[in-house]
């Protein structure tokens, strides 16, 4: 059993975008952990420098509190940022001297120190910078009763990425969308071909007829190549097929004549037997007489077949009405069989232009295979009809049906069913509707499940028929 393979396609696409998610995510992860320690970079550069500033006007009232100056708020900003810094006083204790702060703000001194920490206030983060409070004409001193807080909200540092992450996202889009655009491009370059490719071997395999050549002209040599070597591949089964109807032709041409004289003998052996009464005899001859008859049918068989790859050979052609065929051979098929078995019918009257010899042995092989591989009970529907571009024949039954391997092969010289050896039969009959379908431009399907049936359809093209 063959392997269900990934498409090859589908396979680099899948690997690609594999591959470009993880370097975009690798990108975006560097690019994060580069803003992160930029924006806390900048959040102490920032704070520290308001917190220098705001010990500029750091001023004490009559009882020696501090504040910070209204000049403070009123200097001249040479920052453009849009995030709102918090600053204000407070006590070692915890008591807020000076300023606002955010909401939810815990003074607990334990929870802050000196340097850039984090601090979370009304589930809200800030970058915070915390130093022990003087004034610049102070000298430092450590045991300074307050401390000046600056605060900034992390949320209003990152608005300051913003800008840095759309051009982010838009490049990733852009980078999305030529993917696709690649994708869909190298799914027509290369998987559209190969599935042409594929269609037409399969329907070549199908039609047993390798006289057309692929044709390709993308861009790829790999495709070149196979395209190539399939079409050797062609002309040397289109040659071995020739070969061997060849073949065909010449064994059945030198045996028809001695097969005959022996089918004559055996009847002539007969009528002396006959009148002989010579039982035993009768009966040796009447097997000799049903073989010989055998070897005629298949010589037969073999010679017509041979008739249609011949190009000088002209063959008459009349105008045959599908419908009077198909009620005339079933009328027989039902007549001589020896089982149970119900036709239906859906029968238009088509008129085509074809040799009617052609017509009967089509609808004649298709009938009595029906009814072959039908049991007792059986049933048998057939149609025909056509349409803006085909006429067509359908004969379907409900017998034993087929698997895939005898399906793909029924259309080969001498090829029978594992089943079916003990049937009548040469394996021929199907070879020869397919040469008669294909001598006029047809196709001939087949649709079959074991134990459910068998369904052929043959479709002529309208505009197809050869003329004589
Ligand atoms: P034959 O009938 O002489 O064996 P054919 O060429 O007509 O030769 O058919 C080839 C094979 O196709 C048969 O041996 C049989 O296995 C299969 N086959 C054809 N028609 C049917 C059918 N209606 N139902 C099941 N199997 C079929």
């Amino acid at each position: 059993m063959l392997k269900k393979k990934k498409s090859f396609v589908t396979y680099t696409i899948i690997v690609t975008s594999l591959l470009m998610a993880a370097g975009v995510s690798g990108l975006l992860f560097i690019q994060n952990s580069l803003i992160k320690d930029d924006m806390e970079l900048m959040a102490y550069e920032m704070l520290t420098q308001d917190v220098r500033q705001a010990r500029k006007y750091i001023r004490y009232d009559a009882e020696g509190n501090p504040y910070i100056s209204g000049d403070f708020d009123s200097r001249e900003e040479d920052s453009d940022d849009d995030e709102y810094i918090w600053i204000f006083l407070q006590s070692n204790e915890g008591d807020i001297i000076y300023g606002t702060v955010p909401e939810g703000y815990d003074s607990n001194p334990d929870k802050i120190g000196g340097g850039t920490i984090g601090i979370k206030a009304g589930g809200k983060e800030y970058f915070a910078v915390v130093r022990n409070g003087r004034t610049n004409s102070e000298k430092v001193n450590k045991k300074s009763s307050y401390k000046i807080c600056a605060l900034v909200s992390k949320k209003d540092m990152i608005q300051n990425y913003r800008e840095l992450r759309y051009k982010s996202y838009s490049v990733m889009a852009i980078v999305a969308a030529t993917f696709a655009i690649f994708a869909l491009v190298l799914r027509r370059m290369i998987a559209d071909p190969v599935k042409k490719l594929n269609n037409s071997i399969k329907e070549s395999v199908a039609n047993l007829d390798f006289t057309e050549n692929i044709t390709y002209d993308g861009p790829f040599s790999e495709l070149d190549m196979l395209v190539e070597a399939n079409n050797n591949l062609y002309n040397r089964v289109q040659q071995e097929l020739e070969r061997q109807s060849e073949f065909n032709a010449n064994v059945s041409h030198e045996l028809r004549t001695p097969v005959a004289v022996m089918h004559a003998q055996c009847q002539l052996s007969r009528e002396i037997a006959e009148k002989n009464k010579d039982p035993e005899m009768i009966e040796s001859i009447a097997v000799f007489e049903r073989q010989t008859a055998r070897m005629k049918g298949l010589i037969e068989q073999l010679l017509q077949m041979s008739v249609l790859d011949r190009d000088n050979v002209k063959i008459p052609m009349e105008e045959v009405d599908l419908k009077d065929v198909i009620e005339s051979v079933c009328d027989d098929a039902q007549y001589i069989c020896r089982k149970d078995i119900e036709f239906s019918y859906d029968l238009r009257s088509v008129v085509v232009r074809a040799n009617m010899n052609h017509v009967v042995i089509v609808v004649d092989n298709l009938v009595s295979n029906a009814v072959k591989y039908s049991d007792n009970g059986g049933k048998i529907h057939a149609s025909c009809g056509e349409n803006e571009e085909y006429y067509y024949i359908e004969v379907s039954d409900n017998g034993r049906g087929m698997n895939a391997e005898t399906k793909n092969r029924i259309f080969e010289s001498f090829y029978r069913g594992d089943s079916d050896r003990s049937t009548e039969g040469f394996g021929l009959g199907l070879a020869q509707v397919m040469k008669i379908v294909k001598f006029y431009g047809g196709t001939i399907y087949v649709n079959s499940m074991p134990g459910e049936g068998s369904t052929f359809t043959v479709e002529i093209p309208v505009n197809g028929k050869k003329e004589d």
